[in-house]
C-alpha cells in the first residue's frame, strides 16, 4: 500500500497536525512526525476539495489525516467515548487513511469561525447545532457543501471530520509499512 504525503505544493493546503503537538486532547504529542498521509482515493478526493474551495478564494487548513493504530488508542486511553473517539480495536476511518479533519481559512491563513476549536467533545461541536453564531453555522455548512461536492461523507458529531464512502471497506493500516514511522518507534518494514 503506497499512502500518499499530502504537503504542498502538491496538496495546497495549510497543515496544522495537533497530533504533532501538545495541542491536542492528550496534552502531548502523539506523532513523532508532522505527517498527514491518505491512501490515494482520499487524496484524489482532497485535490477535489481544494480545487473548489481555491475557487471561492479560501483556503484548506488539515488537522489531521492517516492516524496509526497506537495513536488510536493513546486517543481512546485520554477519552474513551465512542461518539469521538473511535474504539481501537474496531479502529477507525483514520486507521484505513480515508479521513481527514479539516477547517477553512482565508489566503492569509486565518481560520473561519466554526464554533468551536478542532476536537472539541461537547455537543455544540455537533453539526446541526443552532447554539452557535450565524455566522459560524454558515462557515461549516460552506465546508459541508464543499467537502460532499468532492466526495466525502460527513460526521454528524465533529464538523471538523469527513472520510470517504464505505470508509470501512478499506483495511486497517499499520503504522510502519508506509515507511518510517509516523509514531517514532523506530521501527519500520520495508515497502
Ligand atoms: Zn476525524
Amino acid at each position: 500500500m503506497r499512502f500518499v504525503t499530502i504537503a504542498p505544493p502538491d496538496f495546497d493546503v495549510d497543515l496544522d497536525l495537533r497530533y504533532a503537538t501538545p495541542d491536542n486532547l492528550t496534552r502531548r504529542p502523539i506523532f513523532a512526525r508532522p505527517l498527514c498521509l491518505l491512501r490515494p482515493e482520499a487524496a484524489a478526493a482532497l485535490s477535489r476539495s481544494i480545487h473548489l474551495t481555491a475557487a471561492q478564494g479560501l483556503r484548506l487548513r488539515v488537522f489531521d489525516g492517516y492516524r496509526p493504530p497506537a495513536a488510536q488508542w493513546a486517543l481512546w486511553n485520554t477519552l474513551p467515548d465512542p461518539t469521538f473517539i473511535a474504539d481501537p480495536r474496531i479502529g477507525s476511518s483514520h486507521g484505513r487513511g480515508v479521513a481527514i479533519d479539516l477547517t477553512l481559512a482565508l489566503p492569509d491563513g486565518t481560520v473561519l469561525d466554526m464554533g468551536t476549536d478542532f476536537d472539541d467533545m461537547r455537543p455544540i461541536a455537533y453539526h446541526a447545532d443552532t447554539s452557535i453564531s450565524v455566522t459560524a453555522q454558515r462557515n461549516r455548512a460552506l465546508l459541508l457543501g464543499i467537502m460532499v461536492a468532492a466526495g466525502w461523507q460527513h460526521y454528524p458529531f465533529e464538523w471538523w471530520h469527513y472520510q470517504l464512502p464505505d470508509a470501512f471497506s478499506y483495511p486497517l493500516v499499520e503504522d510502519g509499512v508506509l515507511g518510517p514511522s509516523v509514531m517514532g518507534s523506530g521501527k519500520s518494514s520495508p515497502g
